[in-house]
């Protein structure tokens, strides 16, 4: 019998969104009844690729979803739908362009030389009222709202049923905010394998939107829906483990300025592949035109925007573009709520391992307050100042597009180029303002 036809069985799921995630990180999913699932398991799911944001033209082939069976989760909020993220094939070769193929690829290829990355994400996310303008609380107002005790209390049905469904699900999660943006919130859960959180993650932005419509709001990650307000990060944790995931190849002392934080010399190098290739990896890592409102951004009301300008890297310190909180693993600050699941976990490994082969140095450890003394630093480069500088570096980085697969790097880059093209052929208020009287 197969996996899923069981699983409904026993679970009593009436219907599989069997769900893939495009390029541009959109997810996607057919509703197959429990009956039909066995077959769907084994083939996939038929779809038109072209539909959605894939490189594909009309006359493709269909392009098949297999649902991967180890990853299923039934919806808590609707168990007779049980969600189940797929691999995305074609012609019996997978489509090497689809955003979990790519990254299933950079964990075997980690797995290949004894290595498991393991990591943690912070999704931050607005609730606004549903139309998308307004945070949906009038009253949350403060200037410094981070952690504000009363605001998150009335977003309590919200946060509670999300964080509930979580500790059901056995994703451990541990803590649960108001963040530094009016209407902003935070959920923690415990760091795992890339794939799962991968997986976790594009769980997490369905479940969040799915709950709070339940209660009438709209919830949004995008980089920086409100002008002026602390923008929605997604920070990654990461260590890298050996195979059976007990030590941490990351933990040590590779002495240094690496070793002060309590990294090993492998950690040091897998840091020196991030800050190598950053300038080239926000093109993933901050996909959206959006995105760039967020990094490089003047001071928010708050007094800070928490988001990094500079290729810089330092210890417990969060006005850089990574931090080292505790030994053993880092945290990179530059990705955004608009960021692929799939292509954020793989973009990690690839420059990563790029590092670790190169035996890249990650540089000087700068203990300084960004904000306010980052003028006096020359030497590290900036980070682009939007989407098409950014897509341009990601196409000069040869070793980068090749780690991730060049098939997929040139579609990548080539929808992006689209879109960036149909954001500037858009007639825009501010133009028609700072143009009409010329
Ligand atoms: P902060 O706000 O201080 O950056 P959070 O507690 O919000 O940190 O999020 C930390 C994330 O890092 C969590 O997902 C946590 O599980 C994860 N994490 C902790 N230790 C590790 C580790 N060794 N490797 C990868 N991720 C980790
Ligand atoms: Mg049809
Ligand atoms: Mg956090
Ligand atoms: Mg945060
Ligand atoms: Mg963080």
């Amino acid at each position: 019998m197969s996996v899923l036809a069981k699983f409904a069985e026993e679970n009593g799921v009436k219907y599989f969104m069997v769900s893939y995630t495009d390029l541009f990180g959109g997810q996607r999913a057919k509703l197959v009844p429990a009956q039909a699932i066995a077959d769907m398991e084994e083939d996939g799911a038929g779809f038109a690729g072209f539909a959605t944001w894939f490189d594909m033209t009309p006359a493709h082939p269909d392009m098949l979803a297999v649902p991967d069976p180890s990853a299923v989760i039934q919806l808590p909020w609707k168990p007779e739908v049980a969600w189940v993220p797929a691999d995305c094939v074609m012609e019996g070769q997978p489509v090497e362009q689809a955003p979990r193929q790519v990254l299933k690829k950079l964990v075997a290829e980690a797995a290949e030389a004894g290595l498991r990355v393991k990591t943690g994400i912070e999704a931050e996310f607005f609730l606004l009222t549903p139309e998308g303008n307004e945070i949906s609380d009038p009253f949350d107002t403060a200037e410094k709202p981070c952690y504000d005790q009363q605001a998150v209390m009335r977003r309590y049905d919200v946060i509670a049923e999300i964080c509930d469904y979580m500790l059901d699900l056995g994703w451990g999660p541990y803590q649960n905010d108001h963040e530094d943006a009016n209407g902003q919130f935070e959920m923690n859960w415990e760091f795992d394998d890339a794939l799962v959180t991968a997986d976790r993650h594009s769980f997490f932005k369905f479940m969040v939107k799915s709950v709070a419509e339940k209660y009438g709001y709209r919830a949004t990650f995008m980089p920086k829906p409100v002008e002026g307000l602390t923008g929605n990060g997604c920070h990654a944790h990461i260590s890298v483990w050996d195979l059976d995931g007990k030590t941490n190849a990351f933990a040590g002392d590779a002495g240094g300025q690496i070793g002060e934080v309590g990294l090993s010399e492998q950690g040091g190098f897998f840091l020196g592949g991030i800050m190598k290739h950053a300038e080239a990896l926000a093109a993933l890592t901050n996909p959206t035109v959006n995105s760039y409102k967020r990094i490089n951004a003047p001071r928010t009301m708050s007094g800070a925007t928490w988001a990094p300008n500079t290729v810089t890297w330092t210890g417990n310190n969060r006005t850089h573009m990574v931090r080292v909180p505790g030994p053993g693993r880092f945290e990179l600050r530059l990705p955004d709520g608009a960021v692929n699941p799939y292509l954020l976990q793989a973009v990690i490994i690839a420059a990563g391992l790029s590092g670790i082969g190169s035996k890249a140095d990650p540089g000087p450890r700068y203990d300084i307050d960004m904000y306010a003394e980052g003028q006096s630093i020359t030497d590290a480069p900036k980070l682009p100042l939007n989407m098409l500088d950014a897509i341009r570096n990601f196409d000069a980085d040869v070793e980068l597009k090749s780690k991730l697969g060049d098939s997929f790097s040139a579609s990548y880059i080539k929808m992006k180029h689209q879109e960036w093209n149909a954001f500037v052929t858009h007639f825009s208020a501010w133009e028609k303002q700072n143009t009409l009287d010329i």
